[in-house]
C-alpha cells in the first residue's frame, strides 16, 4: 500500500477566490498546504494585543477574533472598506506580497467562518465558554471583539442549533466592535457597538448618519501629537467632545456622542486616502 504523503493531503477548504499568487503560496509550500488542510483548533487571541493587556489592570481579560479583512479571502467581509478608503491600510499585503504566517491563519480561519459556518460558530461558542471560565478562575472579566480585522454584523449570524446569535447564546458576555456599518440595527444589549470614521469625502455621509445618531465615533489621528494638542486645547472634532482611545479597548464604558481618539499604527500611518485624520 502507498503511504499518503503531506503534498497529497487534500486541502479542506476551496481556494478558488483566492488570488492565484496566494492560491500558489498555500499549493506550492508544504507546510502552507498542511495548515489548509486542517481546521484551527483555536479562533481566539487573548493577550495578544498591547493596547487589550492594559485593560488588564482594570480586571479586564479581551478575547479577539481576527480574520482576513475586506475581499482578502474573496469574499468580502467589510462592505463599507472600500467607500471609507480603509481597506489599503488595513490589508498588510497587496498586489504580490507573500502573505506573512499571522495572515495565512487569518485567512485559514476566514475560509472556515465562511465554508464550515456551522461548525466554526458552535466552536466559537465552546471556546468563549471555556475562556469566560478561565478568565473567572483568575479573577477576570472576559471581553469580546470578534471584528478585529472584519466588519461582520454578528447580530445576523445565527448559531446553527438555534435562532440565536453569539451574543443572545452567551448574554452573560460582553461584546464589543468597532463597525463603519451606520446602519446596523437589532444590536443586543451586550453588544457594543463603536462608529468607526473616515475622513474620505464618499464617506462623509455615513460619518454624518452616525454622529445624528449620537454614536460613539472612533477616529484615527495620524499620531499621538495631534491628540495631545486636542486634548490639552479642549478641542472638539465633528462638533463632539474628544476623549483619549489609546489608554486601554474598553470601549463600552466610555460615553456616546463622544469622539474617542485613536493615531495611526504600521502602515496606517502612511495612509493618503483621507481614511487617517491630520
Ligand atoms: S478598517 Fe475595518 S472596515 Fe476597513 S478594511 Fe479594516 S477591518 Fe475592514
Amino acid at each position: 500500500m502507498l503511504m499518503q504523503t503531506k503534498s497529497e493531503l487534500a486541502l479542506a477548504y476551496d481556494i478558488s477566490a483566492l488570488s492565484l499568487d496566494i492560491q500558489l503560496q498555500i499549493l506550492g509550500r508544504e507546510p502552507n498546504r498542511s495548515l489548509f488542510s486542517r481546521f484551527p483548533k483555536k479562533l481566539l487571541g487573548i493577550g495578544t494585543n498591547t493596547k487589550t493587556i492594559k485593560g488588564e489592570k482594570y480586571g479586564i481579560k479581551t478575547a479577539i477574533l481576527y480574520l482576513m479583512p475586506a475581499m482578502g479571502s474573496g469574499v468580502q467581509m467589510c462592505a463599507m472598506a472600500k467607500i471609507a478608503g480603509c481597506e489599503g491600510p488595513c490589508l498588510f499585503t497587496s498586489g504580490r506580497g507573500a502573505m506573512s504566517n499571522v495572515m495565512l491563519s487569518r485567512l485559514r480561519k476566514t475560509l472556515y467562518f465562511n465554508q464550515y459556518r456551522e461548525q466554526f460558530m458552535l466552536q466559537l461558542q465552546n471556546e468563549l465558554i471555556r475562556e469566560r471560565s478561565k478568565a473567572k478562575r483568575r479573577g477576570y472579566k472576559l471581553i469580546v471583539r470578534l471584528n478585529g480585522t472584519s466588519d461582520i454584523r454578528w447580530e445576523n449570524v445565527n448559531i446553527g442549533y438555534a435562532y440565536a446569535n453569539i451574543m443572545q447564546a452567551l448574554p452573560d458576555i460582553q461584546f464589543y466592535d468597532y463597525t463603519k456599518l451606520a446602519n446596523r440595527k437589532h444590536i443586543p444589549a451586550n453588544y457594543d457597538l463603536t462608529f468607526s470614521y473616515s475622513g474620505v469625502p464618499a464617506y462623509a455621509p455615513f460619518a454624518a448618519k452616525a454622529v445624528a445618531n449620537g454614536e460613539r465615533i472612533a477616529v484615527v489621528f495620524r499620531d499621538r501629537a495631534i491628540i495631545n494638542a486636542m486634548l490639552a486645547n479642549g478641542d472638539t472634532f465633528l462638533g463632539l467632545p474628544v476623549v483619549d482611545g489609546e489608554d486601554t479597548d474598553i470601549r463600552h464604558l466610555d460615553s456616546r456622542g463622544a469622539v474617542v481618539a485613536l493615531y495611526a499604527k504600521g502602515k496606517a500611518r502612511r495612509d493618503q486616502s483621507g481614511f487617517v485624520v491630520g
